[in-house]
């Protein structure tokens, strides 16, 4: 699984859970011990809405406009399945 695959499955992770902002993915990356530039962050978020994965509008939270992105339908199906492969990698691993 490659670097840019894992860092969507787990901003999907996030994305069902409730709405997310690329601040709030950067920070929970942050907490893994990944330190994601925004110049990383946005176009990836912007790369998942075009696929389909997400779906975002924007609001205004303390006079700053801020992108709030929600998963849709198919990011649901891309995580369950994206779940699926983690699974079966790190059952090999965990077993040698
Ligand atoms: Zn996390």
């Amino acid at each position: 699984m490659k670097y840019h695959e894992f860092l969507i499955l787990h901003t999907l992770h996030h994305a069902e859970k409730g709405q997310i902002t690329g601040v709030f993915m950067m920070k929970e990356l942050r907490n893994h011990g990944y330190r994601i530039s925004p110049g990383t962050m946005y176009p990836l978020l912007h790369e998942m809405e075009e696929k389909g994965l997400l779906k975002s509008r924007q609001e205004v939270r303390n006079g700053k406009r801020v992108r709030i992105y929600e998963i849709t339908e198919k990011g649901r199906i891309a995580l369950e399945e994206g779940r699926r492969r983690v699974e079966e990698l790190c059952r090999e691993l965990l077993e040698e």
